[in-house]
């Protein structure tokens, strides 16, 4: 690298001699990135601005070339994922990547969950949820990084395979592990805050090894950025308003059908069939929720997404919103990947529209 900067996408070190290697950033593009004080490499850049899926794939190979060295090692996986996100936080290939060796998954980010909520179901719950994308980890821990809550079920693990074993935390972008990791040095008295951590996908860039005996470490290592959760195609202050921080407030709409509910301007259902219905919405609480007839709501969209809808605050950077029709039960949710989720009081037809790519699941109700 040719500069001091550092990308604050990926965390690389922007150059501007080598167009096709990592961290590349044409000088004037730099100078401006001074004017700013904030520098995005070309490569997370168009990701964020562009979409272009050539550079996902690309973290893919790296991601999967990963978790194939994590498997030569005599290996302890703790899967991190994201309670808020739990599908699109699932690597569904760990298992074929690790093979028969054990894993623990830690749930992050409970915190966010209603107080009222068991914690044991919970656990059930989810174990459900990874059985059926054929995930079968020893334990399943339900952690709070930010909050420190429950840490102790994880240091067990922890400490029961360093003393064999290389214990590896792996997840994709976002599920807070390099809050979770930042927890667990200090909380093995360390430096603090050794690991940046940001609301930025693919802030950690390198593994990071914390030694914990004598012979083996906790092993953090980089996220897999992924484009079908919905923080991929958002700006980082955006993110800020999608990605919740504190509990989530249960918001519930009694819609009647022909009746549209728009989150902010990256989702919207259309309330096609049914009689008057409770839906209840777990998402950000600063998320804008608008509800208006079924009839107007294309018209809105066009006349009010970036403004009054947004996110996004810049509409050409979301890829544009496709429909699917979907039969709802009554005890089931709908996960949007990065948005939240919601549920109804009893069965309804909808018509859900996401980004294209975005990913979605229809599942037994979480709460
Ligand atoms: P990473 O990409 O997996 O390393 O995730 P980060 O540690 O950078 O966290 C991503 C986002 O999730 C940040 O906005 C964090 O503040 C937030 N976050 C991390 N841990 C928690 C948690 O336990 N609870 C809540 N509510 N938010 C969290």
């Amino acid at each position: 690298s040719d500069t001091n900067y550092q990308c604050i996408g990926c965390g690389v070190m922007i150059q501007t001699q080598t167009p096709e290697a990592k961290g590349y950033l044409p000088q004037s593009a730099l100078n401006k990135g001074i004017e700013r004080g904030e520098f995005y490499c070309q490569r997370c850049f168009r990701l964020r601005h562009y979409n272009e899926l050539q550079d996902v794939e690309l973290d893919e190979d790296d991601f999967l070339a990963q978790l194939d060295q994590i498997s030569e090692d005599d290996a302890y996986v703790i899967h991190v994922l994201d309670v808020f996100d739990i599908e699109g936080s699932i690597i569904s290939g760990l298992p074929r990547f690790i093979g028969q060796q054990p894993f623990a998954v830690a749930v992050n980010k409970v915190d966010l969950l209603p107080k009222s909520v068991k914690l044991p179901r919970l656990r059930h719950w989810v174990e459900q949820v990874l059985h059926r994308n054929g995930l079968k980890p020893e334990e399943v821990i339900l952690v709070s990084a930010s909050k420190g809550h429950h840490l102790e079920n994880l240091t067990k693990v922890i400490e029961r395979e360093v003393h064999k074993r290389n214990v590896y935390m792996v997840g994709v972008t976002n599920v807070g592990k390099s809050t979770l990791i930042n927890r667990l040095i200090q909380h093995y008295g360390g430096d603090k805050e050794v690991i940046t951590t940001s609301d930025t996908p693919g802030t950690t860039l390198d593994q990071i090894q914390i030694p914990l005996t004598d012979n083996y470490s906790l092993i953090d290592t980089p996220g897999l950025i992924r484009s079908n959760q919905m923080s991929y195609y958002l700006s980082r202050e955006e993110m800020a308003q999608v990605l919740p921080r504190k509990q989530l407030k249960p918001r519930t709409f009694q819609l009647n059908p022909e009746q549209t509910l728009f989150l902010a301007g990256l989702a919207r259902i259309d309330f096609l069939e049914g009689a008057k219905t409770a839906f209840t919405f777990y998402v950000s609480n600063d998320l804008y929720l608008h509800r208006t007839k079924l009839e107007q709501a294309d018209t809105i969209y066009t006349k009010h997404v970036g403004d009054m809808l947004r996110p996004p605050g810049k509409p050409e950077a979301l890829p544009e919103l496709i429909s699917r029709r979907i039969r709802l039960e009554a005890d089931q949710d709908i996960a949007i990947s990065g948005l939240g989720w919601f549920t109804v009081n009893q069965a309804v037809e909808l018509d859900v529209w996401l980004p294209k790519g975005v990913g979605m699941s229809i599942r037994p109700a979480m709460l």
